[in-house]
């Protein structure tokens, strides 16, 4: 086996032109006035949202006066009642960091002092990738379809996966799958392999928020199934794709008992804390939804994709159904020629700006040229006339 990673990625190819990452394009779009780019959440504040806006100076001094800890305990529980995790609650050994990014960052840096290579997940974010390339991880792709069916599940990561860890973004980014679609069993059958297998096992949740509330994949106490299994683990959870708080966010990763105080340690030298004032003000957001079920933060994207579906019905980009309506939208061009490098460049020369697919392969970019990803957390009056703006385009080019 070779390992991808240690080459040219998605971007690189050779005289393209490409930019090298997805990151670079976000940034671009950042300038472009249909920014459907990033999945940061560019939507306004509800009303609720908006009593939260105006008590930040109250939430400032409060934050100023008492102590870290009480704000550390504070977030963590209010954002495992949410997700419903009694066991990651009662655990209390979960870490906060500033972004994702950073946890993924700690859970590198052991898999490198480790000497651990990893099989990861195939389509997933780039960063996530290019956190673990630029960190000299020796990477191995995994197909997302191997998860897709539990009953075989366990076979086919028997057969494909050799590595010493297992790296699952659940609910994926683009596609929306999750392994909650068929209930417990996915996660039991992972579960199982990695721990017949002695396999780390790391799961990136930050999509997370969008199987709450959702009768079709009611998230479980996973971290019941985690602990209770004795499988080695490192849990990634996030707040930042889900509350329009202009990317103040918080991340968690929570390690198995086995390997806590390496992470612990790992962590430390990375930071010494969250800012309180954010984790004040997080901690309202999140129990501002788990009163209205996630309401104000599930509307907008319902709504968006709504009008995404049907601005583009009947055009040559077809939906791609996820299992978790999460706050991108996965659509493949149905048409010989057209590639999604060329699409996003001719939306761009319109002003939206899509992401193009191949960067989500990230071992063989190529699959990737047959998808497009759309960022759903946006206003919903720019998000409409940016789906008008992209009919047009396709049309023209049907
Ligand atoms: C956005 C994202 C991250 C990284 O989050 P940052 O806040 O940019 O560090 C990690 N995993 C997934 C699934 C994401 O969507």
């Amino acid at each position: 086996m070779t390992p991808h990673g240690t080459t040219a990625g998605p971007g690189t190819a050779q005289g393209s032109g490409l930019l090298p990452d997805l990151t670079q394009h976000e940034i671009q779009a950042l300038r472009t006035r249909f920014n459907l780019a990033d999945a940061h959440t560019h939507q306004r504040q509800s009303a609720a949202q908006r009593g939260i806006v105006e008590r930040l100076p109250e939430l400032w001094y409060e934050a100023e006066n008492g102590l870290q800890a009480t704000y550390e305990q504070r977030f963590t529980e209010a954002f495992f009642r949410l997700h419903r995790q009694p066991t990651a609650l009662a655990k209390n050994k979960t870490l906060l960091s500033y972004a994702a990014s950073i946890s993924t960052m700690v859970a590198g840096m052991y898999l490198k002092k480790q000497r651990m290579d990893v099989t990861l997940i195939e389509p997933c974010f780039d960063n996530l990738y290019d956190v673990l390339r630029n960190m000299d991880v020796p990477l191995y792709p995994i197909d997302e379809a191997v998860l897709h069916d539990p009953d075989s599940l366990y076979e086919r990561l028997r057969r494909q996966v050799r590595t010493d860890a297992l790296f699952l973004v659940d609910p994926n980014n683009p596609t929306g799958f999750s392994l909650l679609k068929h209930g417990r069993k996915g996660f039991e059958e992972v579960v199982r392999f990695c721990k017949d297998h002695d396999k780390l096992l790391l799961i990136d949740f930050c999509f997370a928020a969008f199987t709450l509330f959702d009768p079709e994949v009611a998230r479980f106490d996973v971290y019941e199934l985690l602990e209770n299994s004795g499988v080695r683990y490192l849990a990634i959870e996030d707040t930042g794709k889900t509350w329009p708080v202009q990317d103040a966010k918080c991340a968690l990763i929570t390690a198995s008992d086995d390997i806590r105080k390496e992470v612990y340690n790992l962590h430390t030298s990375v930071l010494l804390n969250v800012s309180p004032f954010v984790l004040n003000m997080l901690t309202q957001y999140v129990e501002d939804s788990r009163r209205d079920e996630l309401g104000s933060v599930r509307q907008v994207l319902d709504e968006n994709r709504d009008v995404a579906r049907k601005a583009l019905d009947g055009s040559i980009l077809r939906y791609e159904e996820p299992a978790v309506k999460v706050s991108v939208a996965w659509f493949r061009i149905d048409h010989p020629e057209l590639r999604a490098s060329e699409l996003q460049r001719l939306l761009a020369i319109e002003g939206v700006y899509v992401l193009p697919g191949r960067y989500f392969f990230w071992s063989q970019p190529g699959k990737g040229e047959a998808y497009v990803r759309l960022a759903l957390a946006r206003e919903p009056r720019l998000f409409a006339e940016a789906m008008v703006r992209t009919r047009e385009v396709l049309d023209r080019h049907a």
